[in-house]
């Protein structure tokens, strides 16, 4: 899904939308990008105005927050680009959930120090907010399938900046009830981790886990409604292979947690270590 060109420069192919990209040579292909970025900018997601591309990454700044710039940037303008809040301590050493006073360590939140749950810890990149909110949006409802590359980056690089090598067994994401798949036509939870370039230590099992039973969606829901609406929706799909297993799952938003506790409920009873949950934002 990372489109790059692998016979020359490396460099990434994605929005040129010229065929045989990849077999160009290495000078002729960037003077193209230039060209065509100059002659057909894009169109933001976002604001709708008309943008160029190459601009957009000139004004990345080498910040944390500049991640999701550059792995937005062939979709949103530059101004868009960098609307939206990267998670950021103090946070819940927990749930992830992000603290409003902005001073002090991570710590545990009320609600965590009250009921654990099930999952170890959870991590987002960003909060359900501006940009990364209209990118999820457009992936998920609106099937721009292709934002799921530079989501997927952002995703990756975030699971870097947490987890360490040696720290995750099986990567696995929350699947979509087959009914829902076929309406859908993918996962976008798997889109999001397909192509991450991981070693042979760590595992993407796509179909560790399975919807048992179809859920009314959990938008409307409050707390309590969205655990008794997932309680027992998963199950695992092969017993026995996350024993002794730490599991990352990983999903596109982490809004109660309902979701991730019923997967992490179904991953402990067969036997995982732990599970860690990962996903793109924090609502
Ligand atoms: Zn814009
Ligand atoms: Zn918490």
């Amino acid at each position: 899904m990372f489109r790059v060109c692998r016979r020359y420069c490396g460099a990434d192919a994605v929005g040129l939308g010229i065929p045989g990209a990849e077999a160009m040579p290495f000078l002729v292909k960037p003077l193209l990008a230039a060209m065509a970025n100059a002659l057909f900018p894009a169109r933001c997601l976002g604001c709708r105005q008309l943008f160029h591309r190459q601009a957009a990454r000139a004004k990345e700044d080498g910040s944390e927050k500049s991640d999701a710039g550059r792995a937005l940037a062939d979709y949103f303008c530059p101004v868009c680009s960098g609307q939206w809040t990267a998670v950021a301590s103090p946070l819940c050493s927990r749930c992830g959930m992000v603290f409003k006073s902005r001073v002090g360590p991570d710590h545990f939140c009320g609600r965590c120090l009250e009921r654990p749950g099930t999952f170890t810890r959870a991590r987002a990149a960003g909060a359900y907010d501006g940009t990364l909110q209209l990118a999820i949006q457009a992936l998920k409802f609106k099937g721009h399938t292709h934002l799921a590359n530079p989501l997927g980056r952002l995703l990756y690089a975030t699971y870097r900046h947490y987890w360490l090598d040696g720290d995750i067994d099986l990567i696995a994401p929350v699947p979509l009830h087959r009914r829902r798949f076929r309406r859908r036509g993918f996962n976008q939870a798997l889109l999001l981790v397909k192509a991450w370039p991981l070693s042979g230590e760590v595992v993407m099992v796509r179909d560790l886990l399975a919807r048992n039973r179809p859920t009314p969606p959990q938008t409307g829901l409050d707390r309590r409604q969205r655990r008794i609406n997932i309680k027992n929706a998963f199950g695992v799909s092969r017993p026995g292979e996350s024993v002794g297993k730490r599991v990352l799952l990983v999903d596109d938003v982490l809004t109660t947690g309902a979701t991730a506790e019923a997967c992490a409920t179904a991953l402990l009873k067969d036997g995982a270590k732990r599970v860690d949950v990962l996903t793109l934002a924090r609502a």
